[in-house]
């Protein structure tokens, strides 16, 4: 596996691939690696003939400073499981390969509905900043696909929708939620509860297949408030939860039994602040 920090290196590189008339995918990332991420490689890798994967922790998606801070860097071990894996090329760029001309100023992009709610309205700044990295690394890469988890549900609607913004064509493969035995979705965020609160962590699993399984036709309130209630008695500080359609996240109430339908949680325990969800009828 190739490793390379700036950015001229990594065009040349994916300038004679492409001569090569290869198909590029690219997995983005954060580091701290688990499953999760080890299974959208090895899907890439399925798929395409080069694999490229980054490490960039992304200062402007975070909305607490103090967030991004704490936030695991575990390159060396990152770097020992990835070479385990069909991953052709690490790109761990510095913040100034990324933003050369600083973090401020960058631009803004219209992501409508989808910006305001949920993440976007619990975690302002971060869906704009997640759109700055995104827009900035695709264009770097250019690959044929995208590889991104469920886990991060709506950041994926955000990136769909980005891609249409792109001037050349790159197609979105959504995999699923990798989990923990337990049920608990992997997430470096993780590696940062207490033993104590890694115990309670998966009651998020279960409280989001207890909507799954009590979903009926009609009104979903009850299931929306019970899953709270729930989760605060479990220890947690609920951020939201939220069921909605799967194609357009807007809040569904009253179900009529056939749209697709998507239940959302975000909550804290402690510190750490988790997010996990399903689809709850396909
Ligand atoms: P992150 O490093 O947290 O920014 O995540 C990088 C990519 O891995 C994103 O597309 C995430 O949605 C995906 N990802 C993170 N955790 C999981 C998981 N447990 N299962 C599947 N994909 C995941």
């Amino acid at each position: 596996m190739i490793i390379i920090h700036q950015t001229s290196f990594l065009i040349d590189y994916i300038r004679k691939q492409k001569a090569k008339r290869v198909i590029t995918g690219f997995v983005p990332t954060m580091g701290a690696l688990h499953e999760g991420h080890i299974n959208l490689i090895n899907k890439c890798a399925a798929l395409c003939h080069v694999t490229i994967c980054s490490i960039f922790v992304n200062p402007t998606q975070f909305n607490d400073p103090a967030d991004y801070k704490k936030y695991p860097d575990r390159l060396e071990n990152d770097m020992r499981l990835l070479s385990a894996t069909k991953a052709d090329l690490l790109f761990v760029p510095p913040v100034s390969a990324i933003y050369p001309n600083g973090t401020t100023d960058l631009e803004q992009y219209d992501l409508g509905y989808l910006g305001n709610i949920l993440e976007g309205k619990f975690r302002p700044g971060h869906f704009p900043g997640v759109s700055q990295v995104m827009t900035r690394l695709l264009n770097i890469v250019t690959p044929d696909y995208l590889f991104m988890g469920q886990k991060d549900y709506q950041q994926c609607m955000v990136v769909k929708k980005l891609l249409t913004y792109l001037p050349f064509p790159v197609k979105l493969v959504t995999c699923p939620t990798v989990r923990e035995p337990d049920g608990l979705a992997m997430s470096s965020r993780n590696l940062r509860l207490s033993p104590d609160e890694r115990a309670k962590a998966p009651l998020i699993y279960q409280t989001l297949l207890a909507i799954k399984e009590k979903m009926h036709p009609g009104n979903t309130g009850h299931l929306k408030h019970e899953a709270m209630e729930t989760l605060a008695k479990g220890g947690f500080k609920v951020e939201y939860v939220e069921i909605a359609d799967a194609g357009s996240l807007q809040p569904v109430s009253d179900w009529s039994g056939t749209t697709p339908l998507i239940a959302l949680v975000a909550a804290f325990l402690g510190e750490v602040r988790l997010i996990d969800n399903m689809l709850l009828n396909s």
